[in-house]
């Protein structure tokens, strides 16, 4: 007979999966224990920082009141980088700003704000604690090891993030492949937050998330973004570990490229670095994502795979929290009903699977296939420059219609029309 559970719940891990799974279980009325390794939840948690809101607004009505907020993000550009060139697509719109859709976050400021909501509605916050394992009796997950201490609960969520030790010690979930990894190295460059406005076009509060494909991984596959905080950008790139081994590049030195490069160093001229980081991204989108219900456990986030990347938009911080809310709605049920079974927390994987987590996951299952594409990393950009050069640059030989310049561009490119046919009915369908 197990000994009995010093809590309802344990959360490992104390990013935004982990600080809403307990923030709503607590509001439901359990005991809840939100364990984190970090001295401060969020220490060492790293986003590139732009964080849709709809689900953060649902748990807290008051979040872009209260928030530690940088900026509301209401002007988006996609930007093909090449060596002396760019292209951009710019998209800005006031709905965006008036609805707070996405806004800029610091994790190192909202991880704190949520970890501090969690022990306002009662959870037992426990920062400092590195997990070591699963507590598991035959077969059941009773709860966790740190140290020399055990801790039971009825249900453990494992929370703890892309690597996600616990289940994969456990032999719960196995090991992602290279291909559905990636690494992210992110800095974040103080700058007064009038020049930041002036440069990026946006008014006070208001900010720009740019995404950048192209010369800013040197042909790795993945992408660059910059993002406007308050009173700082932050800037980085993603880039996925099999192509990066392929292509025998260090992650920093194609990072180090994309600060000196011209565009992006006008963006940050006169700045000073405050922080600089890596860490991995779970690049596989929903096949990546494994089961998330064992007996006595739930896994939720980066910890079960749940990121989206489509080239445009990164999500990771959304859906973590999406996943959160019906992870807490599996979890209340399973121990209302006393079965903390594997049947028992269905509720979970079955909310998810209705809610927006499981249905974009499902939308953009084949974007991860479709981003392997090398042309997206080194012919268009080119190409669309090279397109664009021949109507701007005008020097005094006669004109070409546009139906020649599109052409005389892709011959230069080597890439044959129906290869670009190909390319955009399957970002199409991918994206
Ligand atoms: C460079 C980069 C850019 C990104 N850009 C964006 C973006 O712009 N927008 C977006 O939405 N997403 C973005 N993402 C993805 C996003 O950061 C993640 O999807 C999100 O952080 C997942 O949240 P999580 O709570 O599941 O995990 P995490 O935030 O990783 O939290 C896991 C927590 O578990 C704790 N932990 C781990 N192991 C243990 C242990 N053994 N014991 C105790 N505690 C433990 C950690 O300290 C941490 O606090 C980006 C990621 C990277 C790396």
């Amino acid at each position: 007979m197990s000994a009995e559970p010093d809590f309802d719940v344990i959360v490992v891990g104390a990013g935004v999966a982990g600080c809403i799974t307990a923030y709503q279980l607590a509001g439901r009325g359990l005991s809840v224990a939100l364990i984190d390794r970090g001295e401060t939840p969020g220490a060492k948690n790293l986003s590139g920082g732009v964080l849709y809101t709809h689900p953060l607004q649902q748990v807290f009505p008051d979040f872009l009141q209260t928030a530690p907020i940088e900026r509301r993000i209401s002007r988006n550009q996609i930007c093909f980088l090449n060596q002396d060139s760019s292209v951009a697509i710019d998209y800005r719109d006031a709905r965006l700003d008036r609805d707070g859709t996405a806004v800029s976050v610091l994790r190192g400021r909202l991880d704190p704000w949520l970890a501090e909501r969690c022990e306002d509605a009662g959870v037992l916050v426990m920062p400092g604690v590195r997990v070591d394992s699963l507590l598991i009796e035959d077969g059941r997950v009773v709860g966790v090891v740190a140290g020399e201490d055990e801790l039971r609960a009825r249900v453990t969520v494992a929370a703890d993030g892309v690597n996600s030790f616990l289940a994969r010690d456990a032999g719960l979930r196995p090991a992602p492949q290279p291909h559905q990894l990636a690494v992210g190295v992110k800095a974040v460059v103080q700058l007064p937050s009038d020049i930041i406005e002036a440069r990026f076009g946006v008014d006070a509060l208001e900010g720009a998330a740019i995404a950048v494909v192209g010369d800013c991984t040197r042909g790795v596959g993945g992408g660059g973004f910059i993002y406007t905080n308050q009173g700082s950008i932050s800037v980085g790139v993603v880039l996925r570990l099999d192509d990066l081994t392929a292509k025998g590049l260090r992650s920093t030195e194609v990072f180090d490229g994309f600060l000196d490069h011209p565009y992006t160093e006008r963006l940050l001229r006169g700045g000073e670095l405050l922080e600089y980081g890596c860490h991995l991204v779970a690049e596989g989108g929903q096949a990546m994502v494994g089961e998330l219900v064992h007996h006595g456990l739930v896994i939720v986030g980066d910890a079960a795979g749940m990121t989206i990347n489509t080239g445009l938009t990164v999500r990771g911080m959304d859906l973590a929290a999406g996943a959160a809310i019906a992870a807490a709605v599996g979890v209340a049920e399973a121990i209302e009903t006393g079965d903390v079974t594997a049947a028992g927390l269905a509720g979970y994987p079955k909310a998810l699977a209705a809610g927006f987590v499981g249905q974009d996951l499902q939308t953009y299952a084949r974007a991860p296939k479709f981003l392997e594409n090398p042309r997206m990393y080194e012919s268009y950009g080119p190409l669309l420059a090279d397109a664009l050069h021949q109507v701007f640059g005008l020097d005094g030989s006669a004109r070409k219609p546009l139906r020649r310049v599109a052409m005389d561009a892709l011959k230069g490119s080597g890439i044959g029309v129906g290869t670009i046919v190909k390319d955009a009915w399957q970002g199409a369908r991918a994206l």
